[in-house]
């Protein structure tokens, strides 16, 4: 139900409540603050009876309580509320999400639908103010509580209305200064209307999921999936590119941008039948950014490379898909977007006999290089044999920022090969404590013994690289420190 366009009540005692409830609303009332009855009197507007009869109401939903010689106190936010508050919120709407992809008309979700796309386009032609910000949280608690409304069910709606307002309170107190950019949280909720109106329920509960985990992460402060430096950086110049290594576990999944032109290298792993990263973390941060991939490549065929590539596909329809699943890579292939050249390297004629041959073996490798010659290349898990081969054929792999083959395994970044690309950075896409051990230490020595500047991600978080300036890599947990100081739940 939304809290502000509801119907005025007629008792006291119901009058006092619902202006509590405002007072939340506005920010009036904060979490943990300490108040008198007469305070809550003139807060409220209320005579005294009618606010010692809402306290124990109050207390008994776990708003307010009494602390010994102190006073009143405005619920405490801890983390066991926070977590609790979210939890809560992930049961609710899930059941009532699958029945509003039941129930609601189409005519109901476009109007939905524009309600978001219009705070979108404030969002992308005017200054982040106030206003702004409130109106985005308005129609994303409205959306929200339109679900739970078109349940029909009085008792679940009073649950979810009494979690709202700890949730308010929880974002009141803990995120007031880092509250998240409100395209994000939009961007989310078209995602997730996206699979309302297409009726698809699996998609419609991954999407709300999602987007429920990343307020509570937001609230708590932890890394938003969109890497917040590229929300710093702008899109580059005609003649050069980014990278972007996102962060997407044991796995890999590389953005290369140019000025008009975006490539998924990879598309992340696939955890489970239902989840894959492709669905959780690339399409929602592509989304965030505004970036409409213009082609998919994959390396090869592996969980770990392809396992969101089904889920890229499907939000990103008008994509060209290249390698696996694909047109195939084959070396010689190459194009140009906006000045930057790609070229695939690998693999070639005879580079990979017979059906017997290991997937790996078969990894597209791509060099991309800027109009002022600064290179990156891409190689998905080739391992030390392909290596050898791609020296062998002449090819020019020196580049100045190197996607470590195989996430890092011994199999791979053979000595020679490192000599010959000489890269000023190199990048590992590896899990946090993955069970393969990558980066091996022997390859890391490898690396540190030829002074390559070499990051991983689960210490760098996404990993940003950029041809204008190519001796350096922007780690996303180096630039926004106090993530790493929080504690994870
Ligand atoms: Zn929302
Ligand atoms: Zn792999």
């Amino acid at each position: 139900m939304n809290i502000a366009t509801h119907p005025a009540p007629t008792t006291l005692r119901a009058r006092a409540y619902a202006n509590f409830q405002q007072q939340i609303v506005a920010a009036n009332i904060r979490a943990g603050q300490f108040v008198s009855q007469r305070e809550l009197m003139q807060l409220l507007a209320m005579p005294l009876g009618a606010v010692r009869e809402l306290i124990p109401r109050l207390e008994a939903e776990g708003l307010l309580k009494t602390v010994p010689q102190r006073g009143l106190q405005i619920a405490n936010v801890d983390l066991a509320l926070v977590n609790n508050a979210f939890d809560l919120r992930h049961v609710l709407e899930r059941e009532a999400a699958i029945r509003f992809t039941r129930s609601v008309a189409d005519a109901e979700l476009l109007a939905i639908e524009q309600t978001h796309l219009v705070i979108l386009r404030r969002a992308r032609s005017q200054p982040i103010n106030d206003t702004l910000l409130q109106d985005a949280q308005a129609v994303d608690w409205a959306f929200h509580d339109r679900m739970i409304d078109a349940l029909g069910n009085g008792l679940i709606a009073e649950t979810y209305r009494i979690n709202s307002l700890r949730v308010r309170l929880i974002k009141l107190e803990v995120s007031s200064l880092h509250s998240g950019h409100p395209v994000q949280a939009m961007e989310e909720h078209l995602w997730f209307i996206d699979a309302l109106k297409r009726r698809d329920e699996p998609a419609v509960v991954s999407r709300l999921h999602h987007h429920i985990d990343s307020a509570h992460r937001r609230v708590l402060g932890l890394p938003l999936i969109v890497p917040m430096l590229w929300w710093q950086s702008a899109v580059p110049s005609w003649g050069d590119f980014d990278l972007l290594a996102l962060d997407i576990g044991q796995g890999s999944a590389v953005l290369l941008r140019t000025q008009q032109h975006s490539l998924l290298f990879d598309a992340g792993p696939q955890w489970s039948a239902q989840t894959d990263a492709g669905e959780r973390i690339v399409v929602p941060g592509l989304r965030a950014l505004g970036v409409v991939p213009t082609a998919m490549m994959i390396s090869h065929k592996d969980r770990d490379h392809a396992g969101g590539a089904a889920a890229v596909q499907q939000a990103f329809l008008g994509m060209e898909w290249m390698g696996s699943g694909g047109v195939p890579c084959q070396a010689g292939q190459s194009w140009t977007w906006d000045g930057v050249s790609f070229v695939v390297l690998f693999p070639f004629e005879g580079s990979s006999p017979g059906k017997t041959t290991k997937s790996n073996a078969t990894s597209c490798v791509l060099q991309v290089q800027s109009q002022a010659g600064s290179r990156a290349l891409l190689t998905g898990d080739i391992e030390a044999a392909q290596e050898k081969a791609l020296l062998r054929a002449g090819a020019d792999v020196q580049s100045d920022v190197l996607l470590v083959p195989h996430h890092g395994s011994k199999t791979s970044s053979s000595a020679n090969f490192l000599n010959q690309v000489q890269p000023q950075v190199a990048i590992v896409q590896s899990g946090y404590r993955n069970r393969f051990g990558h980066p091996v230490p022997a390859v890391v020595r490898r690396y540190q013994e030829r002074n390559i500047n070499l990051v991983s991600t689960p210490t760098c978080g996404a990993a940003h690289w950029r041809s204008w300036s190519p001796e350096s890599v922007m780690c996303e947990r180096a630039i926004t420190p106090r993530y790493w100081s929080s504690v994870v739940p």
